[in-house]
């Protein structure tokens, strides 16, 4: 935290941001006046990411999971590549929720503290949005993501908890997806016309390309067509990530209160094609109005193109930002072999010529620090040597938590038959998400009925922290999403930067990433389009893999699973990330 401040002081003093000066020299600088303030930039911003989260440092909670890492990693690929972006969200100063869980697996949600001012510095600028005809007026803090070569990518968070603001104005910024649906308009409201008006309060006038990370920010098209009154001409200006196959996971407001809420801002004109239902869709506003459109993965590509037919939507695949999610002593190895690969993570293609003890050793000393994290807080005596299988994210319904448990004899047996079992478990369910907290429970429920036969934990509070220790601490990263509903998932991208190979079923990301026995496993058949995942089918084949393939060669052919663990990192690791990812956003959407 402290080096993260001087960080900024250092910038401030020496690279391009000056504050209370009236003129600033820089030999690409951008000058800009905020009230008495000058902001100077290093180059001239042409793009605006909006994300409700983002994911930038795990000191900074302002992300509940998939979503806001990526938008994190997004941003720090860029300031790696020089990309001339800059990110726009909500400051979420109470974050999501800080997760503990009880001995009976009842997930408790406690308030976050969260120290603004240690991470984020204010700026003067302020500029307000019209909710319900009331004025709300925002500030600024700002966050800069230095890359590798010293570009810096400033990302800006928006706070309404300003003097003047009503109550319920002020607690706005304050919870990520907390509230009910009027309080979540609000904030998109600050999210996207809000933005769009601080960017320019802030003197950005290079911006041209507005890129918005799930439909959250759309309300921001409002403001610009208010700018231009021309469809097209925001259209050319406008990027739309769409980043979920579940209906329920696209906003949608009802029109008797979105109306009065959003007053002029929303022309009547535009209602037929934004609206689903008598319910202004997020998504559909998006889509209206975006010359680009993406789904997050190939297959995403295909079942978004099924969900709004009419619309031309491209795909491009998730990546991870290498450099955050390679263990240390991956990076001491990568480093050694692979000098380069932090700015260009395509050349870990040569990992092929790592030499297997290496990365037997690298894997180990990671493990070690899990295994001993886990028992020093839940005493579970596990061991360093027992193969272990991870699974870690947002828990819900679909993406099936409790497939690996839900024959706990089987586990047992497969167990006493072929080597011992360990699991170790994480993730939060979102409050409202029944289902999510009843797969809590039964994971607990399961872990006592295994009395340790099957060693298993359940780490409380998953966040980045915790998510980069587990990536690269387990043997086997367990991934079971029901098709088609896993737009990528990325957290098996991390896993395989840390030569941790991935089982899973085949939708997502998975589809493009799955060489069988190379990179990992398959989970279930693949199937047509029009198939779901069947449980029975994907549970058999589940513990029919573990049993035959996949614990035997990690006891018994150790050389073939280091292979294994080598060719994740080769193939997978030197696609999956966020720098290949977003060189094909430059070219696919910012610049055509
Ligand atoms: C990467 C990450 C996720 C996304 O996990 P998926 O398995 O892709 O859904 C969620 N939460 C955190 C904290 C992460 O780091």
């Amino acid at each position: 935290m402290k080096c993260f401040i001087r960080e900024v002081v250092i910038y401030v003093e020496t690279c391009g941001w000056f504050e209370g000066e009236k003129r600033m020299n820089t030999e690409d600088g951008v000058a800009s006046e905020t009230n008495e303030t000058i902001i100077a930039l290093k180059g001239k911003p042409k793009i605006a990411y909006f994300s409700m989260e983002i994911g930038i440092d795990e000191n900074i909670p302002t992300y509940s999971g998939g979503l806001g890492v990526l938008a994190g990693d997004t941003l720090k690929s860029c300031a790696d590549l020089n990309v001339p972006m800059v990110g726009v969200t909500l400051l979420s100063e109470n974050g999501y929720f800080y997760q503990k869980i009880d001995e009976d697996g009842n997930q408790i949600e406690l308030p976050i503290q969260f120290v603004v001012s240690n991470f984020l510095k204010p700026l003067p600028a302020t500029t307000s949005v019209e909710i319900e005809g009331r004025t709300v007026k925002i500030r600024v803090w700002y966050y800069t993501v230095k890359g590798i070569s010293g570009y810096i990518v400033p990302v800006f968070f928006l706070d309404t908890n300003v003097e003047g603001n009503s109550d319920w104005d002020r607690t706005l910024t304050k919870y990520l997806y907390g509230g009910d649906n009027k309080y979540r308009l609000a904030q998109e409201i600050v999210l996207g016309i809000g933005g769009v008006r601080m960017l320019k309060e802030l003197g950005y006038n290079t911006i041209d390309k507005y890129h918005m990370n799930e439909g959250h920010a759309a309300l921001g098209t409002l403001e610009l067509y208010n700018w231009y009154n021309d469809i097209n001409r925001v259209r050319e200006q406008c990027v739309f990530t769409t980043h979920t196959p579940v209906a329920a996971g696209h906003d949608q407001f009802d029109l008797s209160f979105a109306k009065p809420m959003l007053g002029s801002m929303l022309p009547d004109f535009i209602l037929d094609d934004v609206t689903f239902e008598n319910k202004l869709n997020m998504t559909r506003l998006a889509l209206f109005f975006s010359h680009y459109v993406n789904g997050v993965a190939k297959k995403h590509g295909e079942v978004s193109r099924m969900m709004f037919p009419g619309y031309s939507i491209d795909s491009i695949t998730n990546g991870v930002h290498s450099a955050t999610w390679v263990s240390e002593s991956f990076q001491r190895l990568f480093d050694k072999h692979m000098p380069g690969w932090r700015s260009d993570p395509y050349i870990l293609r040569s990992a092929f010529s790592i030499q297997k003890h290496e990365i037997w050793e690298a894997h180990m000393e990671a493990k070690r620090e899990l295994i001993n994290f886990v028992n020093e807080r839940y005493n579970v005596g596990m061991n360093y040597n027992d193969f272990t299988i991870g699974f870690a994210r947002r828990q819900t319904a679909y993406k099936r938590p409790d497939l690996l448990i839900s024959d706990p004899d089987r586990l047992m047996s497969i167990a006493e038959k072929v080597g011992p079992i360990q699991i170790i478990y994480a993730g939060k369910a979102h409050p409202k998400d029944e289902s999510g907290k009843e797969a809590i429970r039964k994971i607990f429920q399961v872990m006592k009925t295994l009395q340790g036969k099957v060693k298993m934990t359940y780490i409380h509070n998953y966040d980045m922290t915790i998510a980069k220790m587990m990536v690269a601490g387990v043997d086997l990263w367990l991934n079971t999403p029901r098709r088609p509903k896993e737009a990528s998932g990325t957290s098996g991208m991390k896993a395989a930067h840390n030569g941790v190979p991935q089982f899973g079923t085949l939708d997502g990301w998975w589809l493009e990433g799955c060489i069988e026995n190379i990179t990992g496993w398959a989970i279930g058949p693949e199937k047509t389009e029009e198939e779901a995942s069947d449980d029975e089918i994907d549970k058999a084949d589940l513990y029919d893999k573990l049993e035959n393939w996949i614990i035997p060669k990690f006891y018994k052919d150790r050389d073939n699973w280091i292979r294994t663990m080598r060719s994740c990192i080769a193939i997978n690791a030197s696609f999956f990330n966020t720098n290949r990812m977003i060189q094909q956003y430059v070219l696919n959407a910012y610049f055509r």
